[in-house]
């Protein structure tokens, strides 16, 4: 026997009475099938309700050829006389994305001539996909044409036409469906098949916030949120943006100005230091020039600045040129010599400070958890005669 779908018949109970006709183990849960419900079960890109039946909390709902069972923690006694209670804020933040979606898959579909492919309602936001390109300036003319049809709070329509009146009708569907079809309708906005829970008028529906429009498969993946979610999105970005704005000492509109300002400047900084590094790496190299094994120790210099560092003295000192360069706890290192080997000193230093790293025999870089004074002395067992210069 098929469950009374009491959430068809008021979309907004939220409690019910019902009886329950089976209580079987499914997995780790219990199935409940009671002969009505309020509960809506997954479907149609729609999450089931959450809530709690006979006192016993309903983790999950599915619908099987008109079944409807309830997974819960715990059994029910068959026979038993139950009160369900849905939890509201739930279904209404559900219905809120699903009726939304309807409005937005309506106006794109009908503007672009394509289709609705896909749909989800994640913890955060709502995706749809379609198989037509929306660019981001579109969305915003979607998304003041979809606002536009809330603040007019139009009723909506849901109907179940028979085979002749569903012949006649023109409306969006993702499949070929047979039986009886329960059609949902937005006035000038879409008529669609849907299982779904939706808003009596568009006003409930408070605000449809579009985010993104990303290519996908082909097509585009629209990402929103409505309803309160729009709300607290809003908010949240707003007071990202405030934090943001004020640590940069800008307006929250002048902060994408600002942060490419940043961008700029610290990439001139970096320039700027690098010519520095290699002023610097000449002249030591200068200063280095036929000294033999060389070990050069220095504090805040960058990854490149040792490599250059490393390049310049290792090309005129005519023997191993290492460089140590500490950087928030850990030491990098780099080390040349034109002829033997460097492996094996890479690898004890690894061994001996817990590190990581490796090269050819010529060359190898890496990093260590060490002070250069520690490393320094496990470097003297390979070269004893190595000068330790600071840099
Ligand atoms: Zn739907």
């Amino acid at each position: 026997m098929e469950t009374g779908k009491l959430y068809y018949e008021d979309p907004k109970m939220t409690r019910f009475e019902a009886e329950v006709i089976s209580c079987t183990p499914e997995g780790a849960l219990w199935a409940i099938v009671t002969d009505r419900t309020a509960f809506y079960p997954e479907g149609g890109g729609q999450p089931a309700d959450h809530g709690q039946l006979g006192g016993v909390p309903v983790a999950d709902v599915r619908e099987k050829d008109g079944v409807i069972r309830h997974l819960t923690q715990a059994p029910l006694p068959e026979g038993a006389r139950v009160t369900g209670c849905v939890d509201r804020e739930r279904r209404l933040d559900h219905t809120q994305q699903h009726s939304g979606e309807h409005v937005v898959s309506g106006l794109i579909c009908a503007r672009f001539g394509c289709d609705n492919v896909g749909f989800h309602i994640s913890e955060d936001t709502v995706t749809i996909d379609f198989n037509a390109f929306v660019s981001r300036e579109q969305l915003w003319e979607i998304e003041d044409a979809a606002n536009e049809r809330i603040r007019r709070d139009l009723p909506v329509r849901i109907f179940w036409p028979d085979a002749a009146a569903l012949e006649a009708l023109e409306y969006r569907s993702k499949k070929a469906l047979s039986g009886a079809v329960r059609i949902v309708e937005f006035p000038e906005t879409d008529r669609c098949a849907c299982c779904g829970t939706h808003v009596e008028r568009t006003g409930e529906i408070g605000l449809i916030k579009l985010l993104s429009a990303e290519p996908h498969r082909g097509g585009t993946r629209i990402e929103m949120v409505c309803g309160e979610r729009a709300l607290r999105y809003v908010r949240r970005i707003t007071e990202e943006a405030h934090r943001a704005a004020v640590a940069l000492s800008v307006k929250p509109s002048q902060l994408s100005a600002a942060v490419l300002r940043l961008k700029e400047e610290s990439r001139q900084r970096q320039e700027r230091a690098a010519a520095l590094e290699k002023k610097a790496a000449a002249e030591l190299a200068l200063r280095l020039t036929g000294a033999g094994d060389v070990l050069l120790t220095a504090e805040d210099l960058s990854a490149d600045g040792a490599r250059r560092l490393a390049d310049a003295v290792g090309a005129v000192c005519g023997g191993v040129c290492g460089v140590f360069a500490e950087e928030a706890g850990t030491l990098r290192y780099v080390f040349l010599q034109e002829s033997g080997s460097l492996r094996a000193l890479a690898r004890d230093l690894n061994a001996a400070f817990d590190g990581r790293g490796g090269g050819r025999d010529d060359f190898v870089q890496g990093s260590l958890r060490a002070d250069s004074a520690q490393a320094s002395q496990r470097v003297r067992a390979f070269f004893p005669q190595i000068r330790l210069v600071k840099v």
